[in-house]
């Protein structure tokens, strides 16, 4: 089992001390997120209790987060596994984040704090710095973050929950269905800032729209899913 496991985690803190669920659920879910934990991979808690040299119990916590933050599914005496959400979830998940975005950028135009926008413009530009160094998963960090960062703002609460979740869900299915290279989209992150500040609620949503349709051009979500579906519904009836 061990043998399967990636290199690059960090098992051990500096100080010594064991590492904690929470970093567990960060390089597992970091691990998804460079796709160096394919979709369907098997969890199992053993092999995690090796690999971070911590009880089973911290594994569990750490696994029911991951599930919880749409990393892996859990199911009851199964091995946990690397979600795989279908064709038609991740179109789904765009679908509803479309929404739930698009209303949070709505309300939120003209009426961002100060502090709020100058973290915001911050996270702008840490990921064109990060995208310029080649370093991928940074950009990838930074670029979730102002979304989050969209969500802690929002006006309605339960919008910005809502919100969260879905950044979420629509991170893991980008890393699943992207095609080769980066997902980056030049200015995107900028023209939203910018509409948002001259406070055009309209335009806001226009470009968070257009933002949110341009990721998923980048998916692989092609006509293959029928060829697929064909397969297998034929395969059944053989
Ligand atoms: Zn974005």
């Amino acid at each position: 089992m061990m043998h399967a496991w990636p290199s690059g985690f960090t098992t051990k803190r500096k100080d010594g001390e064991r590492i904690t669920d929470q970093e567990i659920v960060e390089q597992v879910r970091h691990a998804v997120l460079m796709q160096r934990l394919p979709p369907g991979t098997r969890l199992p808690e053993v092999t995690l209790c090796e690999v971070f040299g911590v009880s089973r119990s911290v594994v569990r916590k750490a696994l029911t987060r991951l599930a919880s933050n749409y990393v892996v599914d859990q199911r009851p005496n199964q091995v946990c596994r690397v979600r795989a959400p279908g064709i038609e979830e991740t179109r789904e998940t765009f679908d509803a984040r479309r929404l739930i975005e698009g209303e949070v950028v709505t309300l939120l135009a003209g009426t961002l704090p100060v502090d709020a926008m100058v973290e915001l413009e911050r996270l702008v530009q840490l990921e064109i710095d990060a995208f310029e160094r080649g370093d991928e998963s940074a950009r990838i960090e930074h670029s979730l973050s102002l979304h989050f960062k969209l969500a802690e703002c929002s006006v309605n609460r339960v919008l910005g929950n809502m919100l969260t979740d879905l950044v979420l869900r629509t991170s893991i299915v980008v890393a699943l269905y992207k095609q080769a290279g980066s997902c980056y989209l030049p200015g995107d992150h900028d023209n939203l800032l910018a509409q948002l500040k001259k406070g055009d609620a309209q335009e806001a949503r226009a470009s968070l729209y257009r933002h949110l349709d341009s990721l998923e051009a980048l998916l692989e979500l092609s006509a293959e899913e029928s060829a697929i579906d064909l397969k297998s519904i034929l395969g059944q009836q053989a």
